[in-house]
């Protein structure tokens, strides 16, 4: 089969490999699309540590092709959409029901350190798949993990229904906030620095969603925002001086080189509480699958490129994949872009 691999900073490239083995409690999924997540970028970009040699890709959905003698929940040919964040069940976190910050992670990271899905078959335990609801197109099931991922982080924000609420980064998973945001009616403020990807978040979002460019969002007049979602793992030094008395702020992008420098007075003047949350319980993941039916997530997906074109719908991603070292070159072109292996059906 054929696989995107990550062979060092900088560097992907398109190998053959052979078809994974499928144990007794493992499905073979045969997949049809993966989408490509900013921990792929930030991995070909040296700010996120993977393996070499590692099959990229982790947001996937497919068909099963085989099943294991012990399999029972799916059968060949069923649709089905993967959940990556694998955990053990046995250390502390897990039996404390943190198991998204299971202990025994590694050697577990789908697409960072265990083979992942931009590839013509993947292979994954039993427990990990979910069947997609007919009405759920590939398109669309391919951003249910990302939306997991959000609906946990969104969880740890506790908006109230009046809130006032600014999302920072205008990519996939921010403007995934702002699309669950703005169906439960809060008011949201969408900041994106980049203006290609401004532009695009502008026409797919609902209209009740303001995007803005970072000095518009800090403009005399502004109210304060009661929560603040950082989808770029940066956490902007002034922001904490910004929220309004009692409001909160949630950090999502995972970044090994997020350092951030903040102002402490205001977390304690204004009763400010910072945090971070992670990605997803297993129930987030199985209400994603269930929102799927209803959210328009697929108005997010831009671009759909075969597996052999992967340098190309990285670029669009503003990554250049073929040279050691290299740095974002440019401008995002894309929200999201998916990779699907050459002759599976269309999305
Ligand atoms: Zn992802
Ligand atoms: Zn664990």
């Amino acid at each position: 089969m054929k696989a995107v691999v990550f062979e060092d900073v900088g560097l992907a490239g398109l190998h053959d490999r052979a078809v994974p083995s499928c144990d007794a409690g493992d499905v073979l999924v045969e997949v049809a699309a993966t989408g490509i997540c900013g921990t792929d970028r930030a991995i070909l970009l040296g700010e996120f540590p993977a393996r070499r040699g590692v099959v990229l890709g982790h947001e996937a959905v497919g068909a099963v092709a085989a099943t294991g003698s012990g399999v029972s929940s799916v059968a060949p040919g069923d649709r089905v959409v993967i959940n990556p964040t694998y955990y053990c069940g046995r250390c502390r976190p897990c039996r404390r029901g943190m198991p998204a910050h299971c202990a025994a992670k590694a050697g577990r990271e789908v697409g960072v350190d265990r083979d992942g899905t931009m590839a013509d078959f993947a292979v994954v335990p039993e427990h990990f798949v979910h069947r997609l609801p007919a009405s759920v197109s590939y398109r669309r099931g391919a951003l249910v993990e990302p939306l997991a991922c959000v609906l946990n982080n969104l969880r740890a924000a506790r908006p109230r229904w009046d809130d006032q609420v600014l999302v920072i980064g205008a990519g996939p998973v921010g403007a995934l906030c702002a699309m669950v945001l703005a169906r439960r009616g809060s008011r949201v403020a969408l900041v994106e620095r980049d203006p290609g990807r401004a532009e695009i978040a502008r026409l797919l979002l609902p209209r009740t969603v303001r995007v803005l460019a970072p000095e518009e969002a800090a403009g005399p007049g502004r109210p304060a925002p009661d929560v603040v979602v950082d989808t770029t793992g940066s956490l902007p030094g002034d922001v904490l001086g910004t929220v309004a008395a009692g409001g909160t702020v949630v950090v999502m992008g995972e970044r090994e080189a997020g350092v951030a420098t903040v102002r402490l007075r205001p977390l304690v003047t204004g009763g400010i509480r910072l945090t971070g949350a992670g990605p997803y319980r297993p129930a987030d993941f199985e209400l994603a699958v269930d929102l799927a039916r209803d959210l328009p997530l697929d108005e997010l997906v831009t671009h759909v490129l075969p597996l052999a074109r992967y340098a190309e719908a990285l670029a669009l991603l503003a990554v250049a994949p073929d040279g050691p070292g290299r740095s974002p070159a440019g401008e995002y072109r894309a929200m999201k872009v998916l990779l699907a292996p050459d002759g599976s059906p269309t999305p």
